[in-house]
């Protein structure tokens, strides 16, 4: 069993003027986007957002290493920039309790997240009963989960679990219309640049936490 012990008991122990440099005294991690991958969505959150702070978590260290290394990169070349963005390598269905307080997040992102097409596999993919209600306790009311895929089947059951769910709603199709951000979900990660590449479909499921 895999153990973060580099992570604090608990989330006020976290050090993240560590990370966000210009983190002030009440401010906290507004966004957070689980399993990032290479953080196409995270750079466009911090230019967006200016007064933001968006995480990204992702379970693989060498790809975790590169967003790291890509947030320097960019702190340096453009001053007082991308200082609201962050990653952590750390496995999300897991270590969520560690980072973040009630009512805390206003937005969680699940950008094509893995299938986990097997059936001994399925306990592993990031959106269940379980975690929803994980998630539900660390979001703002009026808070959003936006979920992409292009896999069909994991589209119904990602959709499938939140509508199941008596803390989660889904947004109405003005709300749709009118949020930015679905734009930028489809067009700006590395996994929604590739499916765009091979004429991919995708598919949106965005709930608001009653
Ligand atoms: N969201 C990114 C995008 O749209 O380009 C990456 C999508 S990629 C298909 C899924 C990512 O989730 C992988 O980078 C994988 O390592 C990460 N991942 C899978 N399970 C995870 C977990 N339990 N915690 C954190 N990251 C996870």
């Amino acid at each position: 069993r895999q153990m973060d012990f580099n992570l604090p008991l608990r989330p006020q122990d976290m050090n993240w003027k560590e990370t966000y440099p210009n983190m002030k005294q009440g401010e906290h991690i507004d966004f957070a986007d689980i399993g990032c991958g290479y953080g196409g969505l995270l750079f466009k959150l911090s230019e967006m957002f200016p007064d933001n702070y968006s995480i990204g978590l992702e379970i693989r260290k060498k790809v975790c290493n590169y967003v790291k290394e890509k947030i320097i990169a960019l702190r340096h070349n453009e001053k007082g920039k991308y200082l609201n963005v962050s990653a952590l390598q750390t496995n999300a269905m897991r270590t969520l309790p560690h980072l973040f307080a009630k009512s805390q997040l206003s937005k969680i992102f699940f950008l094509f997240p893995d299938p986990e097409f097997k059936k001994r596999k399925i306990k592993w993919r990031i959106i269940s009963q379980e975690l929803l209600a994980e998630y539900a306790y660390f979001m703002k009311s009026g808070g959003i989960i936006y979920t992409i895929t292009d896999v069909y089947k994991l589209h119904s059951w990602m959709k499938g679990h939140l509508e199941e769910h008596p803390l989660f709603t889904e947004l109405t199709k003005e709300e749709y219309q009118n949020d930015p951000l679905i734009n930028v979900i489809s067009t700006e990660s590395e996994e929604a640049k590739r499916v765009e590449k091979n004429g991919g479909t995708k598919f949106l499921a965005c709930f608001k936490r009653k």
